[in-house]
């Protein structure tokens, strides 16, 4: 299908992607990266990789190297990026903090923002009554009309304060979209937004309007999570006088019932794919069936035919599936058609590297006493999802439904954990078992089912480490799954 889009192109393209680095390598940004790339290499232009990291208590150094490392795995590689430099860095915002500072100076030098001291307590009183009231909840634009005087008195009491920008109380502001076309969003729906936080750090708005500018960016290709905020960047843009680059807001990628994709339906980790054995090629072809299409429908093409046949009118915008499945037969594709040399190099690098190897040897080292052993007990460690069916679990005596659930909690309590390794997964879970009131073996017998398919494996905490994160929490999800179906009432035979 196509529909014409809204999308010009008079020079060729700077584009960029700027994920936030708070998790794990998510396949949204993959799904971004791919799109902005092809559009810059279609038509010779540029595409750059920022890492937005001003949110200091969200920042994960390991998540920003992960970040860069699972893209460069997918093949999507940028030309102007944090690591590779370029004309307009730095591209990691923590380093450009004075920018955002001058900038935010530029504007209440201007009177298109201002200076606001109200406490965080004030603006939780001020959201209460507007509960209370039934009103939108915002900023009530206290500060919006002090005088110098009174802003110079409250600096010299060593009052902090946020920088925000002045919105027009009436009218609307236009933001065309290139696959929506014109939206008008009214002003007065529009917040006093926080520029500048009381600790000098800027927020995303401020940040990645200069940015954008500065990097001079001519498409803005973003998540249409975002399309709330555009206004609010066109406003900004005009506050400063600049020439606002073009929006276009891609679909969100769903589960296969058509939910958001989360990680609780779905891994959305790009390294689960990579671990799982998913080829670079065929994961972007994949990504590239979402909400696009080839002019003959093909499924199966190269990025260099995508790129040689793109079109922002074949996007459309019903919500894509990414459902594993249809990935794993396109993979199988791919797979199908591999030298045996290209396939053992593929092997090499994740299932069977050296670097796995040597993790799991440790393992089992006790154990094996002749090499043709190594499988046998090492079979969980290669093996993708593991079917439950005729396993012990969960262990003797204890409820399916409740095993479900426990299985649910024990994700939930490692998904916060800072480092993955066998001890902090040992702490956690003992941690977990202490607190459930449930009983030590009933929780680690069908765990390590849950996770290794088998009661005979080595130690539980030092597989799981080695399995990695996102296989981990594939195998609880699924095997949670599994026993809430064995829990679920019969339906009666007709
Ligand atoms: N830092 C934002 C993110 O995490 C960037 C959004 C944008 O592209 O403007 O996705």
């Amino acid at each position: 299908m196509s529909h014409p889009s809204k999308i010009t192109v008079n020079q060729p393209p700077r584009v960029r992607i700027a994920p936030s680095p708070t998790g794990d390598p998510h396949i949204g940004t993959a799904y971004m990266g791919l799109f902005n790339l092809v559009f810059a290499k279609k038509f010779g232009g540029t595409f750059i990789l920022r890492i937005e990291d001003t949110d200091q208590t969200r920042y994960r150094k390991a998540s920003e190297d992960l970040i860069m490392q699972a893209l460069r795995w997918a093949g999507i590689e940028w030309s102007e990026g944090p690591d590779v430099g370029g004309p307009y860095g730095p591209y990691k915002q923590s380093e450009r903090l004075p920018l955002y500072r001058e900038h935010a100076e530029l504007l209440l030098k201007s009177g298109k923002a201002y200076r606001c001291f109200c406490s965080p307590e004030r603006l939780d009183e001020v959201r209460k009554q507007q509960m209370e009231k039934k009103e939108n909840p915002g900023y009530d634009r206290h500060c919006r009309d002090l005088g110098a005087e009174q802003v110079a008195s409250q600096i010299a009491a060593g009052k902090s304060s946020v920088v925000r920008l002045k919105v027009p109380t009436s009218g609307t502001t236009q933001v065309t979209d290139g696959l929506r076309g014109d939206i008008d969003f009214e002003n007065t729906q529009q917040d006093d937004l926080v520029l500048l936080k009381t600790d000098g750090f800027p927020t995303y708005h401020l940040a990645s309007v200069v940015d954008d500018h500065h990097m001079k960016i001519t498409h803005v290709i973003r998540g249409e999570e975002w399309l709330p905020s555009t206004p609010k960047h066109v406003l900004l843009y005009r506050a400063f006088g600049w020439e606002p680059p073009q929006f276009l807001h891609m679909p969100l990628l769903r589960n296969p019932d058509r939910s958001k994709i989360s990680k609780r339906k779905n891994p959305t980790s790009i390294l689960y794919y990579q671990r799982k054995g998913i080829l670079p090629e065929a994961f972007r072809n994949y990504l590239g069936l979402m909400g696009w299409s080839m002019p003959d429908e093909k499924e199966k093409f190269t990025t260099d035919e995508m790129i040689q046949s793109f079109t922002w009118d074949r996007m459309s915008l019903g919500g894509p599936v990414f459902d594993i499945q249809k990935l794993t037969w396109l993979n199988g594709k791919y797979l199908h058609e591999l030298d045996p040399d290209t396939y053992l190099k593929h092997l090499r690098s994740q299932l069977f590297s050296d670097d796995y190897l040597k993790a799991i040897i440790p393992l089992v080292r006790e154990r094996v006493e002749s090499l043709e052993q190594f499988i046998e007990w090492t079979h969980p460690f290669f093996a993708g999802d593991l079917n439950y069916e005729g396993r012990p679990i969960p262990s003797k005596g204890v409820d399916p439904a409740v095993a479900s659930q426990f299985l649910v909690q024990i994700l939930d309590r490692l998904e916060t954990l800072e480092v993955w390794d066998a001890h902090s997964i040992h702490v956690a879970l003992n941690e977990f078992v202490k607190s459930s009131g449930l009983k030590t073996k009933d929780v680690f017998m069908t765990l390590r089912v849950a996770v290794t398919g088998t009661l005979q494996s080595p130690d539980l905490s030092a597989s799981m480490a080695v399995l990695g994160k996102e296989m981990v929490r594939r195998r609880l999800r699924l095997a949670s799954d599994f026993l809430a179906a064995q829990s679920a009432p019969q339906s009666p035979s007709t």
